[in-house]
Order: structure tokens, then sequence, then C-alpha cells
């Protein structure tokens, strides 16, 4: 190649790399230096003042009249169960609650059936047996572009639990997890305890991240012009997985009120602990080795599990990659959540569909760019994804791995304090 061609690749290559302007442009860097530099994106920045302060706790906006009188329809269908202890604080002196577990606290007792009635069970399994609900925390990363390619070359599709402020901070990566074909679910607006937050706070912190993903996805498609936030004409995500799965009946009310439905897990690879409270990537390891074991010693036989996984940051993610071909092993399937549950269309707007369980493992998997969210698109069940790779039914190879003998913990800072 002559030195001018070569000069000109180079530069081809470079203006392409730093195209930060479009999901496609974002999602090609490969450099995370790069796509964790900040980046101006006009849509979001200019619909910034009609979001609360990211990473600070979420109130209803003064002012905001949709958001409160949304509010003031769900606020009487709340229970009035207390705040439970401040936020991110581990101290609980002081506080005091009932052995019974009258909250349904998943806290506390890793309660997932409400005590108030009309509340849905959460979803803290699958119903499929040797499936795993493949899904991660967190999102989205500024560095996840690697991750995501790996799951794009396993034609893999999660659940991707969005936090509102990374969205704000990242928005063309969240573009990215829609375009995948992710099924995108609110982990709420602060990341915060939910159960410390004041009833009305804690509907702010769901309500704007429901409204700030989603108002990017019509970003995305530029078919809806949102003139304002009205319930009725925008989409909703399905779910909500409590940060640290603080959740207890007054929550799910609220989340209920919203149509969120809670997503919990039965196994916490601790992934996010790395480094903490002498937690190690030996522990991380074998955590998961223990969840993968699970698929042969018949924990799985009757129904499938969820193991809580992150993308928040390198080390969580390249657990996921190194882990994702035993994974692939031990389980029969695996799929999004909502795919398992055959939650076709996840979505308030009823365009936008995915693959049934059924579909999925036949190869159906959505294809990248369904998300049709507000345009008359083509559903995902007829996407030309194909998850062959993933589907070969090979239970005596899951049987061949070894019971490696012990239960993960499922913990959270908050069953600590009791
Ligand atoms: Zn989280």
């Amino acid at each position: 190649m002559r030195p001018s061609a070569v000069l000109f690749a180079i530069l081809a290559l470079r203006c392409y790399a730093q195209d930060r302007t479009t999901e496609t442009g974002e999602g090609s860097i490969a450099d995370p230096q790069i796509e964790c530099s900040p980046y101006n994106y006009p849509p979001v920045a200019s619909q910034s003042a009609a979001f609360p302060t990211i990473w600070q706790p979420a109130s209803i906006l003064p002012g905001d009249s949709a958001a409160q009188n949304l509010w003031n329809t769900i606020a009487p269908s709340v229970p009035g169960i207390s705040p439970k202890a401040p936020q991110w604080t581990t101290n609980s002196a002081g506080f005091q609650y009932s052995p019974s577990d009258p909250d349904c606290w998943w806290s506390y007792k890793q309660c997932v059936t409400p005590k108030l009635s009309g509340l849905s069970p959460d979803i803290s399994n699958v119903p499929e047996p040797y499936t795993t609900g493949y899904g991660f925390d967190d999102g989205p990363n500024c560095s996840h572009n690697a991750f995501y390619d790996y799951l794009a070359s396993k034609n893999q599709k999660a659940t991707m639990y969005y936090i509102g402020s990374n969205v704000m901070d990242w928005p063309l990566e969240a573009q990215r997890g829609l375009a995948d074909g992710h099924e995108i679910c609110v982990h709420t607006w602060s990341h915060r305890y939910m159960t410390s937050f004041s009833s009305p706070d804690a509907f702010a912190e769901l309500y704007y991240s429901m409204y700030y993903l989603l108002y990017k996805a019509s970003v995305i498609h530029n078919t809806i012009n949102r003139s304002g936030r009205d319930p009725s004409c925008s989409p909703q995500l399905h779910a909500n997985i409590p940060p640290f799965g603080d959740v207890d009946d007054r929550i799910r009310a609220i989340a209920r009120g919203l149509g969120l439905q809670t997503i919990i897990w039965d196994y916490d690879s601790n992934d996010w602990r790395n480094g903490m409270g002498g937690i190690t990537k030996t522990q991380v390891d074998s955590n998961y080795e223990t969840f993968i074991n699970m698929a042969t010693d018949g924990t799985f036989s009757t129904h499938g599990g969820i193991m809580l996984t992150h993308e928040l940051n390198n080390f969580t993610m390249s657990e996921a990659v190194e882990f994702y071909d035993k994974l692939q092993g031990a389980f029969k399937y695996i799929v999004p959540v909502g795919v398992a549950y055959n939650k076709t269309q996840p979505y308030v707007e009823k365009n936008y569909t995915q693959p049934t369980f059924e579909q999925y493992i036949k190869g159906a998997a959505a294809a990248p760019g369904n998300g049709n969210i507000g345009s008359s698109g083509t559903g995902g069940a007829a996407g030309s994804g194909s998850t062959a790779s993933q589907k070969n039914g090979d239970t005596a190879r899951a049987l061949s791995w070894t019971y490696a003998g012990k239960l993960l913990a499922v913990t959270t800072a908050w069953t600590l304090l009791f």
C-alpha cells in the first residue's frame, strides 16, 4: 500500500473512531479510554433540565405536573410502611423491624412473595429447567463495547438493568444496548437503597429512569415528538430490579403503579464486591463455578436460576466473558429474563416485540436494531439471528460437571445488618 493510501486509511479510521454522535459510531470505539471520555449528545443535553441531577437521589421536580399527577394517582394504593434505615449506611442502630417480616423485605429474609394483596411475586428465577435468566446490573458502562461485542459474537441477548444516571452520562451506550437486541430494564435513578426513600422519592427514582431511558429510545428512532412526558404515550420498561435487592411491599406497590414488576436474583456472584470486604477474584470465580455446577446437581431440574452479575467495571465484564462458555456448557439455555417468561411485548409500546422462549431457543433471537419503539417496525421474532451455538441440549455434557457442594450466599449489605 502506498504511503498516501496508508495515511488515508489511518485518517478514515481516526474519523470513524471519533464519531461520538451516533450509537454505531460510539459502539465502534475500541479504546476504552476514548469510549469513556465525556461527549456531548445534544438530544440528551437539551433535556437534562427536565430530569433530576444525576447520581443524586431523585425527587419529583418542582413544576413537573405530569409526574406529580401520576404520583397522586398511585399514592392511594401504596401501603403506609415507613421508610427503613437511611441511605447508604450500614448502621442499623435503633432501627426496629419485626422478625415476622411484615413488609416482605427482601433485604431481611429474601422474601419474594408479597404480603400485601394485589402485588405480584417477584421474579427470582425462571420457569424453564436448566435455564439461566441472563442479565447485568448497573449499566450502561462506558467501556462496555468489548463486552457487548463479545455477546454479539455469541448472538447472546441479555437483560440489561440500566441506572438512569448512567444512561444520562452514556446515552449512546444505552442506545447500543437496545440496538443490540438486549432487554432493557429500570435499575433506578441514583442507585440507592430503595426502602430508605420516602414514597414520592421512590416513585421519582423509578419514574425519571423510565422516562429517561425511553426518551432515549424515542430519540434513536426519531419517531416520537415528545413535547411532554405523557404516560399514556410513553413506552414503559417492564421491570425494576432494586439496587442491593432492597425492596419491600411499599416499593413493590410504587413500582406496580408504574407498570413495573420486580426482578430479583437467587444467586449472587458477588462480582460487584471484588476488592471489597475481602472478596477476591478467586471467590468470585468460585461463585460462578458453584452456580454452573448447580446446573448438574438437580437444583435446576424444575426451574432455572438467575445469578446477579454486573457490567459495573472491567472486572465484572471480564468475569462474564471468562465464564460464558462454561455457563453455556452447563445450562441448556441462556436467555434474557423476559424471554424466559414469554414477555413478547416487554414495553407499553406494543410495536416492539421479542421472541417467546421457544422462538428464542430455536434461533429467533431479536435481531440487532429491532428496537422499533415508537415506530411501526416489525417484531423481533422474525429476526434472523441464530442461537444454535448454545442450543445443543447437551445435558450429558452438563452432567459431567461436579457439584462443588456449597450454595452461594444470597447476601446484600442489608442482610448483614441482622
Ligand atoms: Zn445495582
